[in-house]
Formats: structure tokens, C-alpha cells, sequence
């Protein structure tokens, strides 16, 4: 799967990471992690089994939606 950002400038960069919330392709240079404790919106896993941060990959578009 190619980067959705970079197939939007012309250039065709392998994705690595899929955004959780919009599902979009991201290359390295254009994912978002954000490792964050509490994330209102219904993640899939009950928050009290988790012993580490889960890694949230986001697309540029969310992150600013959500984190901002
Ligand atoms: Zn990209
Ligand atoms: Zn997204």
C-alpha cells in the first residue's frame, strides 16, 4: 500500500502505518504516533489491562482533529 499523503503530492513512498481512525496509509514521514493514556472515543481494549501506553498512529489530519 502506497502513503496517502504522498500519493496527494505525486510521489509514491511504501506506507508503513495505517491511521486508527480515518484508516489512511502513512509512509514514515508523514504517521503521527501518539502515545497518550486516555483517549475518549471507545478504544476496543478496557484501559485497566493495559500495562504499557498503547501507540496510537494517526494521520496528520487527526492528529490535529484530536490531539489540538
Ligand atoms: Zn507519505
Ligand atoms: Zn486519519
Amino acid at each position: 500500500m502506497k502513503c496517502y499523503v504522498c500519493s496527494q503530492l505525486g510521489d509514491e513512498t511504501e506506507a508503513i502505518a495505517i491511521c486508527i481512525v480515518c484508516g489512511m496509509a502513512l509512509c514514515k514521514e508523514h504517521v503521527i504516533r501518539e502515545d497518550v493514556d486516555m483517549w475518549e472515543g471507545g478504544y476496543p481494549l478496557p484501559p485497566q489491562k493495559l500495562k504499557k501506553k498503547l501507540p496510537r498512529v494517526l494521520c496528520p489530519e487527526c492528529s490535529e482533529a484530536i490531539i489540538k
